[in-house]
Parts: C-alpha cells; sequence; structure tokens
C-alpha cells in the first residue's frame, strides 16, 4: 500500500532514478530474507534500483509463497516473470515511507502484467519504477474514489497509450497468491476485482481511497 501524497511522489522519483552507489549492506533483521536480485528466474526486481536500496526484504513465508506463485504463473504462461518493487527495508520495522503499511517483511508491491494494444506479451510494465501505468476502469461509473480526493490524484493514462492490462497473466498471479494460505489479503481496485473474476473472494480486498491506487500494482500483506 501507497501514500499517494507528496512524500510517495518523492519516493516514486527515488525508485525510478539510477542507481550510481549502492548503501552499505545492512544487516537484515531475524526472521528476514532477501529477495532475488539477479536478472534472470520467476521471481525478479522490476529494477535493480529496489535491490541496491534495500527495499527488497521479506520474511522467509513470504519469499517461499512468491517463489511458488511465480514458478506456478511461469507453468501457466511459459517466460512470464513475476516483478516486485517496494517490499521491505532490512530493519524490519513499519511504516516504511512513505508506505503506510510495509517494513516488517509481510507486505510487497508486485507489478501487474501488461500487453501490447494486439495482445503480445510485454516483459515488463511500461514505467521504469514498474508504478504508474494505471488500468482505469471500463466504466466511469466503477470508479470507487473521487480522482481528486487527494489520494487518488494521479490520472489514468492517455485512452492512445500502446499498452494495456494482460488480464490473463494478471489474473493467473492473483489466483496463485489467494490460493496461498501464507497470503492474508491482496489489494486492488474494486474494478479489477470484477473484471478479473475475484467478486466472491474475500482475500481479494479495495484498500480505500485513502491510500494510492491499486490498478498500476497489487500489494500482498502475508501471515
Ligand atoms: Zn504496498
Amino acid at each position: 500500500m501507497r501514500l499517494a501524497a507528496a512524500a510517495a511522489a518523492a519516493g516514486l522519483v527515488a525508485a525510478c532514478q539510477p542507481v550510481t552507489t549502492t548503501e552499505p549492506v545492512a544487516r537484515p533483521a531475524p526472521g528476514l530474507v532477501a529477495l532475488p536480485c539477479e536478472a534472470r528466474g520467476a521471481l525478479r526486481p522490476v529494477s535493480t534500483s529496489y535491490c541496491a536500496r534495500h527495499r527488497h526484504y521479506v520474511t522467509e513465508p513470504a519469499l517461499a509463497a512468491l517463489s511458488d506463485a511465480a514458478a506456478g504463473v511461469a507453468r501457466r504462461h511459459p517466460g512470464a516473470v513475476v516483478l516486485f518493487m517496494e517490499a521491505s527495508w532490512p530493519r524490519g520495522e513499519k511504516p516504511m515511507p512513505p508506505h503506510v503499511s510495509h517494513g516488517d517483511g509481510r507486505q510487497i508491491d508486485l507489478a501487474l502484467f501488461y500487453a501490447t494494444r494486439d495482445g503480445r506479451p510485454l516483459a515488463s510494465p511500461p514505467t521504469a519504477s514498474g508504478y504508474g501505468a494505471f488500468e482505469p476502469p471500463s466504466r466511469e461509473a466503477e470508479r470507487v474514489c473521487v480522482p481528486d480526493s487527494g489520494h487518488h490524484d494521479r490520472p489514468d493514462p492517455p485512452a492512445g497509450r500502446g499498452w494495456r492490462l494482460d488480464d490473463e497473466r494478471t489474473a493467473e498471479l492473483i489466483r496463485m497468491l489467494s490460493a496461498d494460505s501464507r497470503v492474508r489479503r491482496i489489494f486492488v481496485e474494486p474494478h479489477l476485482k470484477q473484471r478479473l473474476g475475484f467478486g466472491g473472494d474475500p482475500k481479494v480486498r479495495f484498500a480505500g481511497c485513502a491510500v494510492a491506487r491499486h490498478d498500476d500494482h497489487i500489494h500482498i500483506d502475508f501471515h
């Protein structure tokens, strides 16, 4: 979950910058492990900046659940890679700004899957940070939050953009995670919950209008 205020914008900007220096490696808090940072495998960072900035720590069960989900998606969709953005810092304390809930290893933001307008899968989101490629509601009536509420103030992308949400692969990822007992809940916008077929799934929830939009990424909470 991300705050969509100025602090969040600052975080996004930082996440988009090329990393020229690496912060000192900190010893993670007990129970936290690092997510894989290599450019191979079914689970990878959207950008190596998340690893260089040490925002890639999770609990061991969370890592196992994410690895299982990524392997499951890749089985159904060969070549599909689950890409992560912000998880937790190594100190294991909440909150980890600009987020309201990350920090103790039980949260992660995952990229949605995207495709070209003619349906060819994209390997990664159309933004460098993985955030910000919003999939708008198909009908305005499905928009729950007032756009200028201050927390849902990020605009929809242009109608003529060259990409769209890959419903099938995104739904597969959510399905894998929802079926995992180590996953507590998954935040997505209400219009995507319905559109992707999770209307009756109590684990797939709306985070509310007081936090950032969840139609450019999904947020996972682990037990
Ligand atoms: Zn989050």
